[in-house]
């Protein structure tokens, strides 16, 4: 797959204080955004995979999986809007 170097329009974020490592998100979401970290009991999410969707957070027996949209941001400036940087990337 080619590398996206677009930075993802939302963000999946997991609070690991609630997460109980349960997998159920991971065996859920269908463009396999989550996945397992056997060494370290941890589940891990690519924002760039999430079509924002919301089965996992609807899952998630803990509440632990918001959706978000992404606060990066471009400086403001007339010439250079982000479709324009966009495209430069
Ligand atoms: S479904 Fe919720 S509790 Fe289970 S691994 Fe995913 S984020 Fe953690
Ligand atoms: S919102 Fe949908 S696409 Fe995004 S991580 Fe959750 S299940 Fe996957």
């Amino acid at each position: 797959m080619a590398v996206n170097y677009i930075y993802p329009e939302q963000e999946v974020v997991r609070n690991y204080d609630r997460c109980i490592s349960c997998r159920a998100c991971e065996r859920q979401c269908a463009n396999e955004a989550h996945s397992y970290i056997e060494a370290e009991d941890k589940v891990v999410s690519d924002d760039s995979r999430c079509v924002s969707c919301h089965r996992c957070v609807s899952i998630c027996p803990t509440r632990a999986l918001k959706i978000v949209p992404t606060d990066h941001a471009f400086r403001k400036n007339a010439s250079w809007s982000k479709t324009n940087i966009y495209e430069v990337y």
